[in-house]
This record gives structure tokens, C-alpha cells and sequence, in this order.
């Protein structure tokens, strides 16, 4: 038994639900596209998952957030695909790919062919298990990629009010789960074996202005440690959290944010990889020259960086897909993807924003102790990118174009000086 389809997109995430309004804009005709998605809900914006649906109150809920609400763009509700006679193949995960035959096959036995396939499978969370500790099945043992995580996060904390939640990983999961929990009034304890937290990102400075900030809300941070086994009761409820340090602290719940593996196993030993993800060319076509990979399993050429990278963030998965999608249409009129690396984050009434790359010399500027803080990146004498806490819409769009200009640094106490400023007048 087989369906066939002109286009199909495997992954029903956030580069699929922004692939397929771009697909209809183009001009996708009744019947050709099929999005084939292992979650049971139609694509939405993940990046909610952390943030509005873990709120206490005015909680974010389906539909309100299906894609393309993050970029103000229209909200793609199950009504939505019906409309444009897009086939939405939903709690199916695929199982095989066969990119000779262009066919991939479902875990309920179907065959779907394609003649064009986008690969937007995205990432899973690493899990405790692959660093040998055991436990990430007790019951209140929470990680978070998907709705149904987000869930089993929510029912967490309504069975503890005023519990302890020990958070694992000090990286952008970690940070906004243990900013939800602690408006949520659980008393959060983060663990990371890291210096400082968002350690792949911030500088020391940055890390102390958002740690302290945690601190006076509440939150205690162990640093340098790692979780080495649970306390496990006889109902497989975790009821305290072991390190390797010897401390032991209780723990009512535990959520585990230590990293993410790209979803690329279907394709190993069929298309090219790079960095962990599938590799793609300027127009985001793998080494098959039928299949494009989109989003968090893509590593793509960055031409600020002249090198490819793997971007595991929510603009990227958006814009690669629009990419990819103008580049399937009307190959004759799309260019080569010319991408600026774009990162934020919300977290209690914070909210940032980070352009380019942090390598090289680093500038700090502005109030330490106030509401707006900032950094360059300096490297080879050239800005390279651009970090901002606090900032307006014009001060964000300063520090995006200034970036993306590279403007050559000769002075870096004069860029310190500046601060702000600089990118305000580039
Ligand atoms: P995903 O959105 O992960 O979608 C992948 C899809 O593929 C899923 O539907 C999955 O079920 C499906 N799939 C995988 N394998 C199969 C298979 N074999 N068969 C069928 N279906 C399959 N980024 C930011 O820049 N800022 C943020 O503040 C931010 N917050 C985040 C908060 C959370 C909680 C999470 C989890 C991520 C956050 N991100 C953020 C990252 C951002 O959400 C991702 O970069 C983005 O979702 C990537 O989109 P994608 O379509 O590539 O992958």
C-alpha cells in the first residue's frame, strides 16, 4: 500500500509548519505536499513549550501557537492544511528511507513516495543514559522537546506545590525551565558541570548578571558537578538526586535539559553528513540532489562565517525552510542561503538577543547592576557579533545590521566606550 506525493516533508516542527505556508504562497497545488510528523498535533512553535505553556496563568495553549504565529505570519491550524489540500500524516513516525527508490516507509507498514523530500526531523534530547546514569523513566523525571514533555513538565509541578525541582544543565533549556518553575513557586536548585551557566554562549560576565539575577528570585546554583544516580522509591518516583561531588539533595521533581542530538539516522550511509547534521549547499540540498534538509538537522554554509554550521535555533529552522522552499520552486530566481545567526531567549520579565558568532576579544558595555547590558565579539579586527540584554526593537535591528556589516574594530576601548551606541550610529 502507497501514497505518492510531489513534495513531502518529514518532520512536523517548526521548519516544516514555515515550509509549508512558503510552499502554498509559491503556489503548491491541491494534493501535492504531505507532511509526515511522529508528534500528533499539526507543526507549532516549539520555542512556546518553555516559556508561555509552563506559565502559571494566561497559559499558551494549542492552537494558539501553531506555526507561523512566531513571525506574525498566519497560524497554521489542522484547518489551515485541510484548506490548502496539504495531507497532514500525523502520529507516524517514519521508520525507514529509501533514497534510491524516494520512498520512506511508516511504523504502520505505508509506503509514501516522493519526488522531492525535505528532511526537517530536528532533534531529540540527549538523555541521562548516554552518560551513564540511570532513572530518566521514574515519573517525575522531566526532559523537554515536545508537547508531550511540556506536559508531563506541567502535571510535575501541579503535584508539588512548593517542591523542590532540581534542574540538570545550565544551557538555554535548563535556564528557561528553572525561570517557569520558580514563577511557578517551586524552589529550584540548577546543577551543570560548567563554570557558568549558557557556558556555549555567554562570557563569565554575561553568566554572573543572569545568575545573580536567578539568585534573587531564589534559585541555587551548584556548578562543576554532575548528577551521579537517583534516589528511587518503591512508586519509581526520584525522591532525592545524588552528585558526583557528594552532595544529596532532595528533589520532588527533576528536569534534565543537557543537550540535543540531531534526528539524522534514517539518512546515515545514504546522504552526506557534517557536523552531526545532514550536510546541504547554499540552497539546502543534501549530496541527493532530490532531498533538502531544513532546520535543526541541517548544517549549512554560513557565509559570515565562510564555514558550515549546525544552528539549533527556532529563526534558523524558519528561514532555512523559506530557503529551501524558494529554492525547490523557482530554482532559476533563488540565490545562495546568505543567513546571519540570530539566538534569544526570554526568561521572567528578561529577554535577549544574540547576532553573529562569539569568537575573539570580547567588549562588555552598559549597567551591570541595571536593566541593559551588551557585548561585542572582536575577532581579526573585525566585529563579528553582537549581544544585547534589555534592548528596544530599533536597538535589537541596530545590532543585527551592524553585525552583518562586520565593520572593522581598530579600538577596543573605543567600542567599550561607545557601547550601545556604536552599533546605534554604523
Ligand atoms: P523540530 O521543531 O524539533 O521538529 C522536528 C519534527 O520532526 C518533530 O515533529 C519530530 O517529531 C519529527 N520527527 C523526527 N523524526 C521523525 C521520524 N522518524 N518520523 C516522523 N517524524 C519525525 N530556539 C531559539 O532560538 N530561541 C528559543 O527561545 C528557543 N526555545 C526553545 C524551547 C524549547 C523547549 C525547545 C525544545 C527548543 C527551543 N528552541 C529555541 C529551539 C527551536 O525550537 C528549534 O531550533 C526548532 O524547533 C527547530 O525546528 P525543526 O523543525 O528543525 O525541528
Amino acid at each position: 500500500m502507497g501514497r505518492a506525493f510531489a513534495y513531502v516533508i518529514l518532520g512536523g516542527g517548526v521548519a516544516a509548519g514555515y515550509a509549508a505556508l512558503e510552499f502554498t504562497k509559491r503556489g503548491v497545488s491541491q494534493g501535492e505536499l504531505c507532511i509526515i510528523s511522529e508528534e500528533p498535533v499539526a507543526p507549532y512553535e516549539r520555542p512556546a513549550l518553555s516559556k508561555g505553556f509552563l506559565l502559571p496563568e494566561a497559559r499558551a495553549r494549542l492552537p494558539s501557537f501553531h506555526t507561523c504565529v512566531g513571525d506574525n505570519e498566519e497560524r497554521l491550524t489542522p484547518k489551515w492544511y485541510m484548506e490548502h489540500g496539504i495531507e497532514l500524516v500525523l502520529g507516524t513516525r517514519v521508520k525507514s528511507a529509501d533514497v534510491r527508490r524516494k520512498t520512506l516507509l511508516t511504523a504502520t507498514g505505508e509506503t509514501i513516495s516522493y519526488k522531492i523530500l525535505l528532511v526537517a526531523t530536528g532533534a531529540r534530547a540527549l538523555k541521562l543514559e548516554e552518560f551513564g546514569v540511570t532513572g530518566s523513566d521514574a515519573e517525575n523525571v522531566c526532559y523537554l522537546r515536545d508537547l508531550g514533555d511540556a506536559n508531563r513538565i506541567f502535571d510535575a509541578m501541579q503535584s508539588c506545590p512548593g517542591g523542590n525541582a532540581i534542574v540538570i544543565g545550565g544551557g538555554y533549556i535548563g535556564m528557561e525551565c528553572a525561570a517557569s518553575l520558580v514563577i511557578n513557586k517551586i524552589n529550584v536548585t540548577m546543577v551543570f558541570p560548567e563554570a557558568h551557566c549558557m557556558a556555549r554562549l555567554f562570557t563569565p560576565k554575561i553568566a554572573s548578571y543572569y545568575e545573580d539575577y536567578y539568585k534573587s528570585k531564589g534559585v541555587t546554583f551548584i556548578k562543576g558537578t554532575v548528577l551521579s544516580s537517583f534516589d528511587i522509591d518503591s512508586d519509581g518516583k526520584v525522591t532525592a538526586v545524588n552528585l558526583r561531588d557528594g552532595s544529596l539533595l532532595p528533589a520532588d521533581m527533576v528536569v534534565v535539559g543537557i543537550g540535543i542530538r540531531p534526528n539524522t539516522g534514517l539518512f546515515e550511509g545514504q546522504l552526506t553528513l557534517e557536523k552531526g547534521g545532514i550536510k546541504v549547499n547554499g540552497k539546502l540540498q543534501s549530496s541527493n540532489s532530490s532531498i533538502y534538509a531544513i532546520g535543526d538537522v541541517a548544517a549549512f554554509p554560513v557565509k559570515l562565517f565562510g564555514e558550515s554550521r549546525r544552528l539549533e535555533h527556532v529563526d534558523s529552522a524558519r528561514r532555512s525552510a523559506r530557503h529551501a522552499v524558494a529554492a525547490i520552486m523557482e530554482p532559476e530566481k533563488t540565490g545562495e542561503f546568505d543567513y546571519l545567526p540570530f539566538f534569544y531567549s526570554r526568561v521572567f520579565t528578561m529577554s535577549w538577543q544574540f547576532y553573529g558568532d562569539n569568537i575573539g576579544e570580547v567588549v562588555h558595555y552598559g549597567d551591570f547592576s541595571g536593566n541593559t547590558i551588551g557585548a561585542y565579539w572582536v575577532s581579526k579586527g573585525y566585529l563579528v557579533g553582537s549581544f544585547l540584554e534589555g534592548g528596544t526593537k530599533e536597538e535589537y535591528e541596530a545590532i543585527a545590521k551592524t553585525t552583518r556589516l562586520k565593520p572593522a574594530i581598530e579600538d577596543l576601548g573605543e567600542l567599550e566606550r561607545q557601547g550601545l551606541g556604536f552599533a546605534l550610529t554604523v
